[in-house]
């Protein structure tokens, strides 16, 4: 796992264009690690592959305890909805930290499936929630950047260790 503080997660992950064996093997390895972690969303970058790809559990909503997972390449969204609800999020890159978020209620997305065949698909709630936070992962943004001054301020002596200790390895 990648932590704050390394340069991959401010990255923009350069397109997938070859579908192949090595990028199901990713994919695959993604899905263990998220599910390792109890995690419900994982971005190459955060283990170390700078690359459009990003595996999310599908959850109706925060309390939804699906297994259903999805597997997005080159996601891009094209709409956001107006609405918009706040909810707290973490980040398995900033463990300790959480904090609440505005993001758009619904979006749609296009993505390409692991054979390359484009698709979109409409998100609402904890889905379209999970897949902002990690399409944001994907053009190196992180949750911590939506959060109000006053609680950056609050995490800022643990954002400050998490950099240094991942600076170490
Ligand atoms: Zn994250």
């Amino acid at each position: 796992m990648r932590y704050y503080g390394d340069p991959i997660l401010r990255e923009r992950a350069r397109d997938v264009t070859v579908f192949d064996a090595r990028l199901r093997e990713l994919a695959a390895d993604m899905v263990e690690t998220m599910e390792h972690e109890n995690g419900v969303g994982l971005a190459a970058p955060q283990i170390g592959e700078s690359v459009q790809l990003l595996v999310a559990l599908r959850l109706a909503d925060p309390d939804d305890e699906t297994t259903d997972v999805v597997v997005l390449v080159n996601p891009e969204i094209l709409s956001r909805s107006q609405d918009t609800w706040v909810h707290e999020e973490g980040c398995l890159s900033i463990p300790g930290v959480r904090g609440n978020v505005t993001r758009p209620s619904n979006i749609t997305v296009r993505y390409r499936d692991l054979d390359g065949n484009e698709h979109v698909v409409e998100a609402e709630n904890m889905f379209a929630r999970i897949l902002q936070h990690e399409i944001d992962h994907l053009n190196g943004k992180l949750f911590i950047d939506y959060l109000s001054p006053a609680a950056k301020v609050l995490i800022k002596p643990r954002l400050k260790r998490l950099a240094s200790r991942s600076g170490d390895e």
